[in-house]
C-alpha cells in the first residue's frame, strides 16, 4: 500500500488527485521538470480525465438549470481590449489583480470579472430591440476569470488564479427587487440540495448582510441614499423571510459593504466531529457603479419610461474550483453520483475454478455492458477472495464509487445481487441484496437504485445527464 493511501489525513487536493479530477501542482515527474509539474500556469487548475467529466456534467446541469429559470446563457471572451475595463472602472480600482499585456501597440486585459461584458450585451440588445426586451433581464455565464494573487497565497483549489464563476447579472426594475432576490435564494437552495445533497436550513446556513455606513454615502460609498435604502431594506426583508420560513439567521455588518453596493453572503457551517468550519458560499450583491459607468439609468429611462433599475450580481457556488475544494473536504472525496467520474464499479470476485469464473465474468460483463449502454460510467474490477479486502479498501480510499456491485460464487449460485450504495443524506454506505430470476430483472433493480441516486438532479432540471467515459485504468 502506498504512503498516500495509508495517510488518512487527506486534503481536498489529495481527494481531487485520487479521483483524477485535477493534477497536483507538486506531482513528482522529475524527468519532465518544474514547468510541467506546475502545469503551465501556477495556480491555474487543470482538469484532468476524471475532472473533465465532472466539469462537463456539472456545466450541463448548471446551464440547463439557469435556462429553465429564465436566464439567457452567454459565453464571453477571456481576453478583452483593456478599454472595456477602463470603462467599467476595473483599471482604476482592481488593476493590481489583473493580468494585462500589450500586442501590436494595443493594450489587452484578461477578464477578472464577467460583469462588464454582461452589461455590454444588455446595452446591445436594448439598442437593437428596444422595449421588446423584457425586464428583469437575467444573464448567466459559466465565466472563466483570471485574477493575479501572490504566489505565496495560492492553495490547491481553494485559492487559485484562474477559476470559473457560476455568474449571473440581473437588471431589474425597482418594484421587482424583492421578488428577484427571494427567487435567487430559492434557486440557490435548489442547486445545493439537488446537486450536492447539502441542505440549506437554519442549522448550517447564516446570512451576512454587508451594509453602508449612511454617514459615508457619497464619500466612501457611491450611489444615492435612496438606492442604498431600497437595496438594504430589501435585503433585510429577505433575511426576515428566510428566518421565519427556514430558521436561517442573519446579521448586519454596518460599513462593510463594497463601495459600489450592499451585499448578502451565505455562510455555511460544516461540522466535522469536534471542529466547526465556516465557508462563504453564494453571494448576492447590488451595484450602483456599473450602471452609472455604462450610462444604463439614462438608456433604460429613455426606453422604458420612468423606471428605476437595479443591477444585482450573484454567484451561488462562487468559484466552481473553490467550491469543489470545499466540497471534497466536506465529503471526504465523495462526489455526488451524477458528478462522480466512475459511478459504478462491478467487483468480480474470481474463485480459480474455471466453470464458476466463466459465469462470474459473463454476468459481470453483461451488467457492465448494459449499464454502459445507458451512459453510466461503469467499470469492472476483477479480484480474488484473498485480495478482495485490499482491493475494496483501495477503491474506498481513492475512486470512491457511489455504487458497488459484488459478483462472486454465492451471487451466481443464488441468482442475487449484493450492492453497496452510498447514502448521501446519511453520509454512509448501505448494503442491499436482491434476488432475481431473469438477469434483466437485475438490471431493472440496479436502475431503480440509479434513479434514486439521480433524483436530486432530475428534480431540478427534469433529467440527469449521463456522459459516458471508460476510466477503468483508475481502478
Ligand atoms: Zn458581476
Amino acid at each position: 500500500m502506498s504512503e498516500r493511501i495509508k495517510n488518512n489525513k487527506k486534503t481536498h487536493m489529495d481527494y481531487a488527485y485520487d479521483l483524477d479530477l485535477v493534477i497536483k501542482p507538486d506531482s513528482q515527474i522529475p524527468a519532465i521538470g518544474r514547468e510541467f509539474g506546475h502545469y503551465t500556469g501556477a495556480g491555474i487548475p487543470l482538469f484532468s480525465l476524471g475532472g473533465g467529466i465532472y466539469r462537463a456534467v456539472l456545466s450541463y446541469i448548471l446551464l440547463k438549470f439557469h435556462a429553465l429559470h429564465g436566464y439567457y446563457i452567454v459565453e464571453t471572451p477571456i481576453i478583452a481590449s483593456s478599454s472595456l475595463f477602463e470603462l467599467s472602472g476595473h483599471l482604476d480600482f482592481y488593476k493590481e489583480n489583473m493580468f494585462l499585456f500589450d500586442i501590436e501597440g494595443h493594450k489587452y486585459a484578461i477578464k477578472p470579472m464577467n460583469c462588464p461584458y454582461h452589461i455590454l450585451i444588455f446595452m446591445h440588445e436594448i439598442a437593437r430591440y428596444r422595449n421588446k426586451l423584457r425586464l428583469p433581464f437575467k444573464i448567466f455565464e459559466l465565466g472563466r476569470v483570471h485574477r493575479y494573487e501572490p504566489s505565496g497565497s495560492l492553495y490547491g483549489l481553494l485559492r487559485v488564479r484562474g477559476f470559473t464563476q457560476d455568474d449571473a447579472h440581473i437588471i431589474t426594475p425597482e418594484n421587482m427587487v424583492g421578488d428577484i432576490i427571494k427567487s435567487l435564494f430559492e434557486e440557490m437552495k435548489e442547486i445545493y440540495e439537488g446537486i450536492y445533497n447539502l441542505p440549506i436550513e437554519g442549522s448550517n446556513i447564516k446570512l451576512r448582510l454587508s451594509f453602508s455606513d449612511p454617514a459615508l454615502i457619497g464619500k466612501e460609498f457611491m450611489g444615492s441614499r435612496e438606492e442604498w435604502k431600497v437595496a438594504e431594506e430589501n435585503l433585510i426583508k429577505l433575511g426576515e423571510y428566510l428566518n421565519s420560513n427556514y430558521g436561517i439567521k442573519y446579521f448586519i455588518e454596518k460599513g462593510e459593504a463594497a463601495f459600489y453596493g450592499p451585499k448578502m453572503d451565505f455562510i455555511m457551517t460544516i461540522k466535522e466531529s469536534s471542529i466547526e468550519k465556516e465557508w462563504q458560499l453564494g453571494t448576492i450583491q447590488f451595484d450602483f457603479n456599473l450602471p452609472r459607468r455604462f450610462k444604463l439609468y439614462d438608456v433604460v429611462k429613455e426606453i422604458y419610461g420612468e423606471t428605476n433599475i437595479y443591477i444585482v450580481h450573484r454567484a451561488f457556488q462562487g468559484s466552481l474550483e473553490r467550491f469543489l475544494g470545499i466540497f471534497l473536504e466536506y465529503s471526504k472525496g465523495r462526489l455526488p453520483f451524477p458528478l462522480a467520474p466512475i459511478q459504478i464499479v462491478i467487483i468480480a470476485i474470481l474463485t480459480g475454478k474455471e466453470d464458476v469464473d466463466k459465469n462470474i465474468r459473463a454476468f459481470s460483463e453483461f451488467l457492465a455492458n448494459s449499464l454502459q449502454s445507458k451512459g453510466l460510467r461503469t467499470s469492472i474490477l476483477f479480484t480474488e477472495k484473498t485480495k478482495l479486502s485490499i482491493d475494496v479498501r483501495r477503491l474506498e480510499t481513492t475512486v470512491k464509487p457511489p455504487l458497488e456491485i459484488y459478483i462472486g460464487e454465492k451471487e451466481i449460485k443464488n441468482a442475487k445481487l449484493s450492492l453497496r450504495v452510498y447514502d448521501y443524506r446519511e453520509r454512509r454506505a448501505q448494503r442491499k441484496e436482491f434476488g432475481f430470476q431473469a438477469r434483466e430483472e437485475a438490471i431493472d433493480y440496479i436502475m431503480d437504485v440509479v434513479d434514486m441516486l439521480e433524483s436530486g438532479v432530475r428534480k431540478i432540471i427534469g433529467e440527469c445527464p449521463r456522459i459516458p467515459a471508460d476510466l477503468s485504468h483508475m481502478l
